[in-house]
């Protein structure tokens, strides 16, 4: 068994100040890898405490991981911990300072002193350049164990980390993984749906984990296994599947409006422009996205075309989503628009409760409007969800 450790340095970790997501990323990293991960930990930026967990990594672990640490401020500790553990002597490397302020002088600064201390190694430790910041990695292959040491920033490690990984000749196994991405169903619906496909043991496994933007269910494990109980699997889902792998919902919306030459806007009221936000995320939205109106107010929402009548019925109507719907579309001269309203809380609105979101599309065959009650978790989670269940509705009629 091929022992890993992964480890994320700095106080701010342990308070939950920063979420070490770098640590996750690293562990996802690793599961084309035939590894075992026993344990992950967060460690403070203190040197006793590092260094005995290194120590203790060192000594169990093949693989030790960790990010953090490698600053120039007197916090930054990794690498004299990395020292005492291994017991070997911190020495400056006088090419690497060089580098560093190189780096400093391209931008017409003087390096502070304090940044020497990212020039200094140990003997058996090798660097990794850093292309984005001043602080080099260190990666020391000693005794047939590996133990590697990035910078905090994803930004900086993320290169790096690519560049090693094939290097490190860790032991493989054949692995696949395939996610089918629904929307408009719930996880207990499709275990059951499931049945006796939803495996849990042995070398294929099944897992359902709930987002956003739908339930995923995730079939990962033996590539030859995996492809079979996938192809089992995915006609049980047809019906709510809007995308696989990779796909986000705006994506597949996306691509598959540019295929027709079709265009889309929005008008949206509770989701704030969260809405336009993940359209925009995707690369190349402009040639398919025209734009949109944010129109949290009645005069905005009277501004940008939304009837007298329509409002009559309240914010949170269907009669006012489907004019906002209606309104973005004729306005913008789009071929489908999507429009969100409701309440996002934490106190209720017109007599409707918390939760209660209304979606509708325009489109060239009349309007569509879905009422939809989501749980009172808090103004962020209903605004995302609303943007989601908009989008949705939209994929469902491209489908
Ligand atoms: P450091 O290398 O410890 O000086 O960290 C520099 C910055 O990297 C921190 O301020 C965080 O923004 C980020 N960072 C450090 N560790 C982590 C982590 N485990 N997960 C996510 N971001 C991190
Ligand atoms: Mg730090």
């Amino acid at each position: 068994m091929f022992l890993t450790e992964i480890m994320g340095v700095g106080d701010e970790l342990l308070y939950g100040e920063t979420v070490d997501t770098n640590t996750a990323e690293l562990a996802r990293s690793l599961q084309p890898y035939a590894l075992k991960i026993f344990r992950t930990l967060r460690v403070a930026d203190d040197l006793s405490a590092l260094s005995s967990e290194l120590r203790q990594a060192w000594n169990s672990a093949h693989l030790t991981i960790l990010s953090g640490g490698l600053g120039p401020t007197p916090d930054d500790i990794t690498r004299e911990a990395i020292a005492q553990a291994l017991g070997e002597d911190l020495e400056l490397d006088e090419v690497m300072l060089e580098h560093i302020r190189s780096i400093f002088s391209k931008r017409g600064w003087a390096m502070p002193e304090s940044n020497r201390k990212q020039a200094q190694k140990i003997a058996s430790a090798t660097w990794l350049q850093n292309p984005r910041g001043t602080a080099p990695g260190w990666w020391i292959h000693k005794d047939g164990r590996d133990l590697v040491a990035l910078p905090g920033p994803p930004a900086e490690w993320r290169p790096m980390w690519a560049e090693l990984l094939p290097k490190l000749n860790l032991p493989t196994q054949p692995y696949a993984q395939k996610t089918f991405k629904t929307f408009g169903i719930g996880e207990s619906k499709i275990a059951e749906d499931l049945g006796n496909l939803f495996l849990r043991e042995g070398l294929v496994q099944v897992g359902t984990y709930a987002k956003a933007h739908g339930v995923e269910v995730v079939v990962r494990g033996e590539p030859a296994g995996v492809a079979n109980l996938a192809r089992a699997i995915q006609p049980k889902l047809e019906a709510n599947l809007w995308g696989q792998d990779s796909d986000t919902l705006p994506s597949v919306i996306l691509h598959q409006l540019e295929a027709t030459g079709a265009t889309l806007a929005t008008m949206e009221s509770l989701s704030g422009g969260t809405l336009g936000g993940l359209i925009t995320e995707v690369a190349g939205a402009s040639r398919v996205y025209v734009g949109g109106m944010v129109a949290y107010s009645p005069q905005a929402k009277r501004q940008f075309g939304v009837s007298e009548e329509a409002l009559s019925h309240g914010m949170v109507s269907e009669e006012c989503a489907r004019a906002m719907a209606e309104a973005a579309r004729s306005r913008l001269g789009a071929t489908y628009a999507l429009s969100t309203t409701g309440v996002a809380g934490p106190d209720e609105l017109e007599g409707q409760p918390v939760g209660t979101v209304l979606v509708a599309l325009a489109g060239p065959s009349g309007t569509e409007v879905r009422k939809n009650r989501f749980p009172p978790y808090g103004r962020e989670f209903i605004r995302v969800r609303a943007a989601y269940a908009a989008l949705a509705l939209l994929r469902g009629e491209l489908m």
